[in-house]
């Protein structure tokens, strides 16, 4: 038997669609225009048409596919069970249109694990940049790059116990990604001290490695490989360790890898140890007697697109915190639309991210939270954004830093 070719394999995955359109009324993006183009169905015929070289004007149908944040709501609906998570990722990498960008991605996701110092310097340059009152400067890629790095993430409180990397259960590679160190380093500290509360020892990797989901939603294969290869170095040096990821995106994102046809050479063994950080504790949780102290905060749960839909794994927010007596937990409903991050529409596409984030902090909001948690870093940095737009003193922090906070002495 042959092995197909990428583009038979995607249109394989694209023709199982039939066209039902069960999936339009859960698409974020769709009633923003109400265009076909900006709906899932609409997207897969805008696929199937550029692989088979059917359509006239690619820019367009491009244009409208880069439109979609990804969140991958009409995967879950799906009657036919299109992989569209999978096929986007796959028409990214080869769409006959798409042409390799500079690597705006990877060169960001690079200075900021290289240089998290820098880019703190960069974040109080950026909050001053904002007080220029020009709107062409606010709208630009620049002024939008300045609203996110306006700043770390505030935290709760920033737990302070040394760290160790031997536990009686063994020890995990904590995986911040690229973007925790830099904009919410007491994510990182938070997950240090509840991992080795819960009995394991915790190896950071000297220099943080990309999981590859900036440069794929470029369409830059080269520089996925590379990042592919670095996590595979990372992994082969910890043989006996999971890979424990603190940003939700990250772990959906790798998650997808092995369902794409092998359109890289760096081998993926890995991402069967590749774990998101909530998965981890729910079972840590599970088998220890970890205790925590009584709080009596008022929590709104943000369960980002990549837990919900990528995962399937819609309640683990809510399922991890209680275990924190007296907590208020309230939730947005688990068909709520995309808050808008997505990859990097948080930046290239403001027409499609801020109303979705304005949505979404509405919805927030009206559950009168004492703070938000959400577990992935895109979407707390970007509706962390849109409540300083608002003046709203309210933090956005990822669930870790509520539970090492509630540990008890
Ligand atoms: S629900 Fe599935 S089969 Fe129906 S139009 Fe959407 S993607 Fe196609
Ligand atoms: S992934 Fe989300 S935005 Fe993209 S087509 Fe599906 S529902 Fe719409």
């Amino acid at each position: 038997m042959n092995t197909p070719t990428a583009s038979e394999h995607l249109l394989k995955s694209l023709d199982q669609c039939v066209v039902c359109g069960l999936c339009i009324p859960h698409c974020p993006t769709y009633p923003i225009s109400q265009r076909e183009g900006d709906s899932p169905r609409g997207r897969i015929a805008l696929m199937q048409g550029l692989i088979s070289d059917k359509l006239g004007d690619a820019e367009h149908a491009t244009d409208a596919i880069d439109r979609c944040v990804g969140c991958r709501a009409c995967e879950t609906v799906c009657p036919a069970k299109v992989p569209y998570g999978a096929a986007l990722a796959e028409f990214r990498l080869i769409g006959p249109s798409r042409k390799p960008k500079a690597g705006m991605g990877e060169r960001l996701a690079k200075s900021m694990r290289r240089h998290p110092l820098a880019m703190r310097a960069v974040g109080i340059a950026a909050r001053l940049a904002l007080r220029i009152p020009n709107r062409r400067f606010k709208s630009s890629r620049l002024g939008r790059l300045a609203r996110y790095a306006a700043g770390p993430l505030r935290k709760v409180k920033a737990p302070q116990e040394p760290v160790t990397s031997q536990g009686p259960k063994g020890s995990v590679v904590l995986f911040p990604g690229c973007v925790v160190p830099a904009m919410a380093p007491a994510t990182v500290t938070a997950a240090q001290t509840l991992l080795n509360r819960l009995g394991y020892g915790v190896v950071m990797p000297q220099r943080t490695t990309c999981c590859g989901a900036l440069s794929l939603s470029e369409g830059d294969l080269p520089g996925m490989t590379r990042n592919l290869g670095a996590v595979d170095k990372l992994a082969a040096d910890h043989p006996d360790s999971p890979i424990v990821s603190l940003a939700a995106g990250c772990s959906s994102q790798v998650k997808l890898y092995p369902s794409i046809l092998p359109l890289t050479d760096a081998p993926l063994a890995w991402t069967t140890r590749f774990t998101d950080f909530m998965v981890f504790v729910e079972q840590a949780l599970a088998a220890t007697d970890c205790r925590f102290v009584k709080s009596d905060l008022k929590v709104a749960v943000h369960e980002p697109c990549s837990l919900r839909h990528g995962l399937k794994q819609g309640a683990i927010t809510e399922n991890v915190l209680k275990v924190i007596p007296g907590i208020k937990l309230t939730a947005l409903p688990r068909s709520a639309p995309c808050c808008g991050a997505g990859g990097s529409t948080l930046l290239s596409h403001p027409e499609i991210a801020d109303p979705l984030a304005q949505n979404t902090v509405d919805a927030l909001l009206a559950l009168a939270p004492d703070v938000i948690v959400s577990a992935n870093i895109g979407c707390a940095m970007h509706l962390q954004a849109e409540l300083r737009r608002r003046g709203s003193a309210i933090a956005v922090v990822h669930p870790v830093e509520i539970l090492a906070d509630a540990l008890s002495d």
